[in-house]
């Protein structure tokens, strides 16, 4: 019986761009689909119909089915990785399925990461197993809880495939939705072979997609090169507000929309320190918390680079302009960062001090090792009630220093014209209870791939999609890990 025909009314733009932007490739199918996990809420988001898909959804979203009006493509791409040039990367066990218009009228790419060889696989099976699979569906989901751009994640497939990486795993697919899969490392493709038409037609359509209605002021390209800076710098101080570290953000995985993609080896930090690196092959630190904002400044500049030879100037000038905005960029990136840090500590207004008080705050919180995302919470009671302070002062190893700290916060917040309770409604709002702790994380992913048991992974995302909402049941999760956990590392795991 020939199933009846299934539309995801596609509304497909990359691939109108010339042919040596992509290859048409098709996911290769797998051998017994089982879908794992699957996003409802997002699917109506997309203008799909969830109830609709159910019998086909392990079809779909493994690639054995593809949408009747599907043109699935990879897409090419270059980047530096660890600040080494790679010329040509781009989807090498990813195909995009198509482009949708959600019912807010934005166009979602919808991608199967994992769906099999594609021309740009190079080495590589083109597949992916089931942990990565799993952390990147829970970060991703938790990161847009926290309200932070991001890539989303719509279903999860078990293949019934092994992949072999160190041991044989079992294998999974991941179906993933952005703005766009443009990256930086897209525009680097074509600028390092010399084809500055093809990083002109890139750049419009950049721009008509993620800037509409934008007004340009002086040179196209230099305001978009403005646009994607602004925007990196505010998803830069997301990141480090709730203490993200990406861990890899080689220009293939910067995302020129401004959302976050790519959650290879990223991880929250428990205990507060800008050196924190959680990457097993991260060894000098490059993609350290603290480095972050200056790692976003010079991907930028690799995308300025790309862009300078297509701007209506001259070359002097062009060069100029842009490191104007290249420098502009810290601070952007400082103004964003500050006001989030001002709501994170309850502060309404704005005075000169206030730097010194959450810089000094840090200082304190590193050398207390104190929580970083507990610190923040317990704040919210002690805002409103100096009884709560115990609590805060019990995360600090050093506790005279964080005492010091708090006759200041308490004197400034005197100063400041927030009512108490709007205060504490406010800080709630911004310090979230719950992140996924690695240790938590962990455990859910350990229970999945070794014993089959995804209830743990449920119950940890169940709690993740309201990190500012206390849940007393599920109270521990909010935990920091026990002590043996200070030494957590993370791998690319592809
Ligand atoms: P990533 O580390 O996921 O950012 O990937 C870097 C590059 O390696 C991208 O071009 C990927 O498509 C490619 N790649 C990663 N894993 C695989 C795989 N299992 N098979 C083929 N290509 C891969
Ligand atoms: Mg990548």
């Amino acid at each position: 019986m020939t199933p009846a025909p299934l539309f995801f009314r596609f509304k497909d733009s990359y691939s109108n761009l010339p042919a040596h932007f992509y290859a048409r490739v098709a996911p290769v199918a797998v051998a017994a689909p089982r879908l794992l996990l699957f996003n409802p809420a997002l699917a109506e988001e997309l203008g799909l119909d969830p109830v609709a898909l159910a019998p086909w959804a392990h079809l779909l979203f493994s690639g054995n089915r593809l949408p009747d009006d599907a043109a699935p493509i990879a897409m090419v791409y270059a980047g530096h990785q660890f600040g080494h040039f790679v010329s040509r990367l781009g989807d090498g066990r990813a195909v995009l399925l198509g482009e949708v218009i959600d019912r807010k009228g934005r166009r979602r790419d919808i991608q199967l990461k994992g769906s099999g060889k594609t021309p740009y696989s190079r080495q590589g099976d083109g597949r992916a197993w089931l942990g990565p699979v799993l952390r990147e569906y829970l970060v991703s989901e938790a990161m847009h809880a926290l309200g932070i751009p991001t890539t989303r994640a719509l279903a999860a497939v078990m293949t019934g495939e092994r992949v072999l990486r160190e041991q044989p795993w079992p294998g999974a697919i991941l179906t993933r939705v952005a703005a766009s899969h443009i990256r930086i490392g897209t525009f680097e493709y074509f600028a390092a072979r010399g084809d500055h038409q093809a990083v002109r037609l890139l750049a419009d359509h950049v721009w008509a997609r993620h800037f509409p209605g934008r007004e340009v002021q002086g040179d196209r390209y230099l305001a978009l090169l403005q646009a994607v800076t602004e925007r990196q710098a505010f998803l830069v101080a997301c990141w480090m507000l709730v203490g993200f570290v990406h861990g890899v953000m080689n220009t293939d995985n910067m995302t020129v929309s401004g959302e976050t993609m790519d959650y290879g080896p990223c991880a929250f930090m428990d205990t507060y320190h800008t050196e924190t690196v959680f990457s097993a092959i991260d060894h000098w630190g490059r993609y350290a918390f603290g480095n972050q904002p200056d790692v976003a400044a010079w991907n930028l500049a690799r995308l300025a680079e790309t862009l300078v030879p297509i701007m209506g100037l001259e070359e002097k000038v062009a060069l100029e302009r842009s490191r104007a905005v290249i420098h502009g960029f810290s601070g952007q990136f400082r103004q964003f960062w500050l006001d989030g840090m001002r709501r994170k500590l309850g502060l309404g207004s704005c005075v000169v001090e206030d730097v010194a008080l959450i810089e000094d705050l840090l200082a304190v919180m590193q050398t207390g090792a104190a929580d970083y995302t507990l610190t923040f919470r317990r704040l919210c009671a002690a805002a409103m009630d100096a009884s709560a302070d115990e609590a805060v002062r019990g995360l600090f190893a050093q506790s005279a220093a964080f005492d010091g700290w708090m006759v200041r916060w308490r004197a400034r917040l005197q100063q400041d014209a927030l009512g108490i309770q709007e205060r504490y409604v406010s800080m709630q709002a911004v310090n979230p209870a719950y992140i996924p702790r690695n240790h938590r994380v962990a455990e859910a992913l350990d229970a999945a791939v070794l014993q089959g048991e995804i209830g743990p992974f449920e119950r940890l995302l169940t709690v993740l999609r309201h990190p500012f909402t206390d849940q007393p049941d599920m109270a521990e999760y909010a935990d920091p890990p026990p002590r043996s956990w200070q030494r957590f590392q993370t791998f690319c795991g592809t």
